[in-house]
């Protein structure tokens, strides 16, 4: 492969860009290598200035559910653009993407819409501090909520791939509200619910962590994390920015059964344009101004071509098969995954939920951001690298997570099996 066009528009970059990038993790600074620059995308395939094409794993980071380019978001977006761009008034289109996302998620009562996940859990946090009364937060190890300081504490995603999991420039009068809590240990939890339950606004998790690699909750954790918080009153937001429509047309609360205070959503309700959402009951959104004294605002925030994006990638998710045609590519994965593991003695756990997965490169069972601190990262940087040069574009980080989406087919999946295999027995 070349990259000669990309080079060079990485050397520009670095002279305007803090480390040549508007987000940390697409600078490839824990993979190594230069990052490539894309010219366009369509379905499965990202196509770079140098004329290389790759099946995308990333999406976006997600948001893709129905890949680059879905001719249904592509003509809602245009269509939307003839009328205007943004209004600084209401238009209808946000309320029929509430509509959409409030019968999905029965938890959500009412809602606001912001511009992007790191907005939406700012917000949470403050309604649930305005709503309670009460200062204190607990989130988990590895978790990641978006950039907003009472948040950046031992965060996940980017800011533990580019090791700086406790942001400096965060007041220490903030994150000493912030108590950090690790994945999947009950005695623990309990233990802080004792100790700081009756200060606590609220409790904030990924049901599904996917921000230091992919984490499940172990069996009864989650109930668990519920009733104590209950018992405490400490209100409860999932964050769903990446779960919220992508397991289930109810995110992971639906597949759960659980209902939380608070749902924090951004990703795939804008269809790829710059959207985030918080939402939850009645009464505790009701602290948000102009009825209640919690203030919030935005002047793009509803944009109606992120509410048109939204609109017509969640409809086109009711129109297909989409979580079974998604189910159906992952189990060929994971199957293919598990052949691979038999042939090769490589110590590598392979996490998948429905359309998402990661790879982390121990022998060591995963179930806490401890354990993911223990991969082998120069390993990870072998395989991201050989896998990119073959034409697969997972996240360049050991602690992302990747995505399917219903532009990718059996003969992508089977492509990357045999590429994944390839670069293993290379590798080993
Ligand atoms: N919450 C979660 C779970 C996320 O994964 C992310 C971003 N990947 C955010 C919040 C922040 O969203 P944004 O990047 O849109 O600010």
């Amino acid at each position: 492969m070349v990259f000669s066009l990309s080079e060079k528009l990485w050397a520009e970059a670095q002279q305007l860009f803090p480390g040549g990038v508007n987000s940390p993790v697409r600078s490839f600074k824990s993979v190594g290598g230069i990052p490539f620059y894309v010219s366009r995308a369509k379905g499965s395939k990202l196509f770079d200035v140098d004329g290389n094409s790759y099946t995308d794993y990333v999406c976006s980071w997600g948001a893709l559910i129905h890949g680059h380019a879905h001719p249904a978001v592509v003509r809602s977006i245009g269509e939307t653009l003839q009328d205007g761009t943004s209004f600084g008034a209401n238009s209808p289109l946000e309320i029929k993407l509430a509509q959409l996302i409030r019968s999905a998620m029965p938890s959500i009562e009412k809602i606001r819409f912001v511009n992007s996940g790191t907005e939406a859990c700012m917000s949470a946090i403050r309604i649930a501090r305005g709503f309670s009364g009460r200062e204190k937060i607990i989130k988990f190890e590895g978790c990641y909520h978006g950039h907003s300081d009472s948040l950046l504490v031992k965060a996940g995603s980017g800011a533990l791939t580019t090791g700086v999991p406790d942001s400096s420039g965060v007041p220490s009068c903030l994150s000493s509200l912030t108590v950090v809590l690790p994945w999947n240990d009950k005695p623990t939890l309990l233990e802080a619910f004792k100790k700081y339950g009756k200060e606590t606004a609220a409790v904030i998790l990924e049901p599904i962590p996917a921000n230091c690699g992919l984490i499940p909750p172990t069996e009864g954790f989650l109930e668990c994390l519920l009733s104590t918080a209950k018992q405490y009153g400490t209100l409860v937001i999932f964050d769903e920015v990446i779960t919220g429509f992508r397991l289930a047309m109810g995110g992971a609360q639906e597949l759960f059964g659980i209902q939380p205070d608070l749902t924090v959503l951004g990703k795939i309700i804008g269809g790829g344009l710059p959207v985030g959402a918080v939402g939850g009951k009645k009464e505790i959104m009701d602290c948000l101004s102009p009825v209640g004294t919690v203030y919030q605002a935005g002047t793009l925030s509803g944009n109606p071509l992120a509410m048109a994006a939204g609109i017509a990638q969640l409809e086109q998710i009711k129109k297909l098969p989409t979580y079974s045609q998604l189910e159906t590519l992952g189990r060929q994965l994971e199957a293919a995954i598990e052949d691979i593991q038999k042939k090769l003695s490589i110590p590598l756990q392979f996490h998948r939920f429905g359309s998402m997965f990661s790879f982390f490169f121990t022998p060591k069972k995963v179930l806490s951001s401890a354990d993911a601190y223990g991969v082998d990262k120069k390993r990870f940087s072998h395989f991201f690298t050989s896998l990119l040069h073959s034409g697969i574009f997972l996240p360049p980080s050991p602690y992302e997570t990747a995505f399917l989406s219903t532009a990718h087919s059996e003969s992508d999946i089977d492509e990357l099996a045999k590429i994944v295999y390839d670069t293993l027995k290379k590798i080993t």
